[in-house]
């Protein structure tokens, strides 16, 4: 039995439902189908999520909110046109729409959310109906008579465990069950959803909880890349990884899977396929615990940027205890997070995001490194990249590093850091972020392209 989620570039026109459809009716295993809101039809297309936020600011603001309304609807109406059917649930989803804009503003953590959640819930009444009326009985179902309870979190809503065995039961559905991703409902009954992207966190949770075989995640591309395309042209598409290699090359910049979507269907132990809405035939991405063919040492290259280094010197600085935790009290001080921590022998560099840092923030960290720890040295540097390059097999293979180091040195490019954890997924290698292209072109032909 398989869990089946589509993103919004999938559901975007009716073309593309007929799509969905036909993916849905060629394999009777498909039993759940997880589905985002609407998304572009073209690039200058507004996203439904996106229509409804804009929607929930008029109607906080006091604006008139009738063009939003009428456009949204609209939306879902020339899709129901398009496909060429009556479809009884629009009444109830222009309804749904108009709603919005009278429940109450003060006091209500979770108006918000509940806007964002109208796109999905009322694609999900949609395509449940038309499947239905297409031949294949299908039934749309809310997240809380799924069973998907949530934490009390607006905008970054967690599963409660006890979800799992009230999701268990809709295994026995007789139709195809069609769930609106990126939300859940609290204790409380508030409509409270996972952070942008959460669909796939939705189609994460009911696989883990129906115990899958198999959560196919569709979206518009032929699975996971070996590096991003824009960089490389043509990169070739990854067959298999590991959910270990696939945290690491998230963490540093792939963004095909929200990265909370991991998380359940790991620890259900349910293989993951991405796969392409527009090419099904294609096998996509397979995501599994541990890899079932002779994998490269190498199956990724991600590239991340805006990182910052904090760089700290001060002589016999391995002698002082307590040094470390000083330096990174002075960050948990201003609450600010941390990524990597490369160290020498009289030196350490704290490498963080840019998005923490701010010119005050700057200035008191260095004033307190200076003032508090008595550095020799510390400075602050800007505009740089760390490029991962993620492999299970690395372990047993012996001088990939060097094969790295040595294609970087191939091309000049200077290498600021270099880290490598001890379950030795991945390595990073910190550099100037005018550099970075150069540096994973290099690593990419060095792996990919060699013989
Ligand atoms: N529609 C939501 C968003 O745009 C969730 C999703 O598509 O996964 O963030």
């Amino acid at each position: 039995m398989k869990v089946t989620k589509f993103g919004g570039s999938s559901l975007a026109s009716a073309v593309q439902v007929q799509k969905v459809f036909s993916i849905i009716q060629a394999d009777p295993e498909r039993r759940f189908v997880v589905v985002s809101a609407p998304g572009k039809r073209n690039a200058a297309d507004t996203k439904v999520t996106d229509a409804l936020i804009k929607y929930y600011k008029e109607y906080v603001d006091g604006k008139d909110v009738t063009a939003s309304q009428a456009w949204i609807i609209k939306r879902y109406q020339d899709m129901v046109d398009e496909l060429g059917f009556q479809a009884k649930s629009m009444a109830k989803i222009a309804q749904d729409i108009e709603v919005l804009a009278t429940l109450p503003i003060e006091d209500n953590d979770f108006l918000y959310d509940t806007f964002l959640a109208a796109g999905e819930n009322n694609n999900a009444r949609l395509i449940a109906e038309y499947f239905t009326h297409a031949g294949l009985p299908a039934r749309y179902i809310h997240p809380k008579e799924a069973g998907l309870i949530v934490s009390s979190e607006p905008g970054n809503a967690r599963i409660l465990p006890s979800s799992y065995d009230r999701i268990e039961s809709l295994h026995d559905a007789e139709e195809v069950l069609i769930i609106p991703g990126f939300f859940g409902v609290t204790v409380d009954n508030q409509i409270c959803t996972f952070s942008r992207g959460g669909s796939d966190i939705t189609g994460s949770i009911i696989a883990a909880g129906v115990k899958a075989d198999l959560y196919e995640n569709f979206t518009d591309v032929d699975g996971i890349f070996a590096a991003h395309p824009g960089i490389i042209d043509n990169p070739h598409s990854i067959e298999e990884l590991t959910y270990r290699e696939m945290r690491e090359l998230a963490y540093a910049g792939f963004s095909v899977l929200h990265d909370e979507a991991l998380l359940p269907a790991y620890r259900g132990k349910i293989p993951l396929v991405i796969k392409n809405t527009n090419n099904p035939d294609h096998p996509g991405t397979r995501i599994v615990l541990n890899h079932t063919k002779e994998a490269q040492p190498v199956v990724g290259i991600a590239a991340d940027d805006d990182f910052v280094s904090i760089n700290i010197s001060k002589y016999l600085m391995n002698r002082e205890v307590g040094f470390g935790r000083k330096v990174l009290q002075v960050l948990e001080e201003l609450n600010i997070r941390w990524e990597h921590m490369p160290t020498g022998i009289d030196d350490l560099s704290v490498v963080l995001r840019g998005r923490e840092l701010t010119p005050i923030k700057e200035e008191e960290i260095l004033r307190q490194l200076n003032h508090k720890l008595e550095v020799d040295k510390a400075e602050i540097e800007h505009d740089l990249s760390i490029i991962m390059i993620v492999g299970e097999k690395m372990k047993s293979h012996v001088g990939v590093a060097a094969t790295a180091t040595h294609a970087l040195s191939e091309k000049h490019v200077n290498l600021a850091m270099i880290s490598q954890g001890a379950s030795e997924v991945s390595v990073m290698f910190v550099v100037k972020t005018s550099e970075r292209d150069e540096a994973l072109k290099a690593l990419y032909d060095a792996f990919f392209n060699a013989n």
